[in-house]
């Protein structure tokens, strides 16, 4: 019951906050048309629309992740084939690992192995896509140099209840020490990360998890500090695995 007037309270306080940013972020796009704007004041116009946008994200975030948790949302969730979109998510994601000089490493079935781009879930492309996004990038963003990353899909062949896909990305960054690990998918909460260089807000997580478990699946993770984590996102299948859809090995 606490968590459903959380959520309720969330999800009215971030309407009422949406309503005069949009009046800030409208204003200022229109005066920043004025040909007569002098530079200096279009530059700082630029903040105040860049910090309103910033904002607004935030608050889009927090508004979708207690609709979600609220049961206000419901996900429609289709038939995806999961190798396109992950190929998709790793494309955009490397510029970002290769700034970093982190290794991402691509789905490649093994010789004589079953095709993981088989692979279908039930799923909202839009919503899982994120999750992926966030999941890669935080991989990459929290590595080391020389790191890597490495995406992996198995299949339960047994037809049990619940998600039975599972994507695996497995990094070598920091780690996390079991105290982080209990609060990690806390919105707002960093987990010690606000003390480092690294830019982020600490959504990311709380958001991925509330639209994985919206879509019917669940996201877990494992870590030793110092070596690196693997978070899992459990999706479920669309149809049964057959012959060519089982287990796929990431290379
Ligand atoms: P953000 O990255 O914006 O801070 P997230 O919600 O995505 O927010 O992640 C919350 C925190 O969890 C991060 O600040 C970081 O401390 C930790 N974290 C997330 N992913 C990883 C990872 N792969 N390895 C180590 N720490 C991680």
């Amino acid at each position: 019951a606490a968590s459903q007037a959380k959520s309720d309270f969330l999800s009215r306080l971030s309407h009422e906050l949406r309503t005069p940013l949009n009046a800030i972020i409208g204003f200022s796009q229109l005066i920043q048309m004025d040909p007569q704007l002098p530079a200096e004041r279009r530059a700082q116009l630029g903040h105040v629309l860049s910090a309103g946008e910033h904002l607004l994200s935030l608050i889009n975030q927090i508004l979708d992740i207690s609709s979600i948790e609220s049961g206000a949302q419901k996900v429609a969730t289709q038939a995806v084939p999961l190798a396109p979109l992950l190929e998709t998510c790793v494309a955009i994601c490397r510029p970002l690992a290769q700034a970093s000089a982190v290794a991402l490493e691509v789905a490649r079935p093994l010789p004589g192995e079953p095709d993981p781009a088989a692979v279908q879930v039930q799923a909202d492309p839009t919503r899982l896509r994120q999750v992926l996004m966030n999941l890669l990038s935080n991989a990459v963003k929290y590595n080391r140099p020389q790191g890597s990353v490495r995406l992996a899909v198995r299949q339960d062949v047994t037809c049990g209840e619940g998600p039975n896909v599972h994507v695996d990305i497995t990094d070598s960054g920091i780690g996390l020490a079991p105290a982080q690990l209990e609060r990690l998918f806390e919105p707002f909460n960093r987990v010690g990360a606000e003390r480092t260089v690294v830019e982020g807000h600490g959504l990311g997580l709380a958001h991925s998890r509330a639209l994985a478990r919206s879509m019917g699946g669940e996201i877990t993770v494992t870590s030793q500090p110092g070596q690196g984590s693997c978070f899992t996102l459990h999706l479920q299948s669309a149809g049964h695995p057959t012959a060519d859809s089982r287990p796929g090995r990431v290379n």
